[in-house]
């Protein structure tokens, strides 16, 4: 009868061994970029082959063990990441987002049928807004998402990620991307690498770029004067893409860039930091 207590030994040392081991892993789970913030985008690392759920829902890891986070503007619900790993150990970590405060914008003077589009034009509208919905679908296996992103153009930021809108008087939806502007024509370059995935003419934003950068992370360009490429190009960072325009709803030449994962809006401003000096 020495096997059956030299097993439940074991199975006694595997129980006590087992919160060593995840204590002694913890970590495993790393925050490589970025914090758990209203509009933030963070990378995360865990052990190659590890799957990773957030909140219960599968999510995408690299090969090498990156994903990716992030939360909306008004974001208030905890992601709980949760890693399995190749061994069988498991992994926890909870991220909760800060909450920020979104100053008010109020623009006047803009054209009637672009603050309140009249009924002919409503049925384009939806079908824009389906456009740019599948355009930032695509759940790509690409890894630029984890790279660090540049401005896509230098200039004076007008206006920023969150901000409550208010066009000629009356509250819109809030501003999600980061206004720049900067003369007509000049050149966009890409942020990171990624895939193009839309280039279509919008009521709203004009000529728009939706650039693919992998796990759901997306750029969006806005109101672009020119577009220098096409549906499924490999971009590499810092091609020029497009140059700056006023096309669509807008009061001047400016770039208006957004980044997106899936339907979830972030900051670019906090996903590129500070603009470097020109
Ligand atoms: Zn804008």
């Amino acid at each position: 009868m020495v096997l059956p207590i030299l097993l439940h030994r074991l199975r006694f040392l595997i129980f006590l061994t087992l919160p060593y081991l995840s204590l002694g892993q913890a970590g495993a789970i790393e925050i490589l970029n970025g914090q758990a913030i209203q509009g933030g985008l963070l990378v995360l690392k865990t052990k190659p082959g590890s799957k990773l759920t957030i909140n219960g829902k599968k999510t995408m890891v690299t090969p090498q063990g990156l994903a990716v986070a992030g939360f909306h503007r008004d974001d208030t619900t905890t992601l709980i990441v949760q890693a399995k790993h190749p061994n069988g150990t498991t992994e926890k970590l909870v991220l909760k987002p800060s909450t920020r405060n979104y100053p008010e914008q109020r623009i006047d003077g803009l054209p009637t049928e672009m603050v309140t589009p009249p009924p002919v034009v409503l049925e384009r509208i939806a079908r824009d807004r389906k456009l740019v919905i599948a355009a930032r679908a695509h759940a790509s296996s690409i890894n630029a998402f984890a790279g660090s992103f540049s401005w896509p153009v230098k200039g004076i930021v007008t206006g920023v990620y969150g901000s409550r809108r208010i066009l000629n008087g009356k509250p819109r939806a809030p501003h999600y991307g980061i206004d720049i502007a900067a003369p007509e024509n000049t050149p966009i370059s890409a942020p990171q690498d990624g895939i193009v995935r839309m280039v279509s003419d919008l009521y709203f934003t004009g000529w728009t770029i939706v650039l693919d950068h992998g796990h759901g992370v997306s750029s969006t360009f806005l109101h672009l004067k020119k577009t220098f490429v096409s549906v499924g190009n490999k971009i590499r960072k810092g091609a020029k893409i497009g140059t700056v325009g006023s096309t669509g709803r807008s009061t001047g030449a400016h770039l208006d860039w957004r980044i997106n994962l899936f339907e979830k809006r972030l900051d670019p401003a906090l996903v590129a930091g500070p603009m470097p000096s020109q």
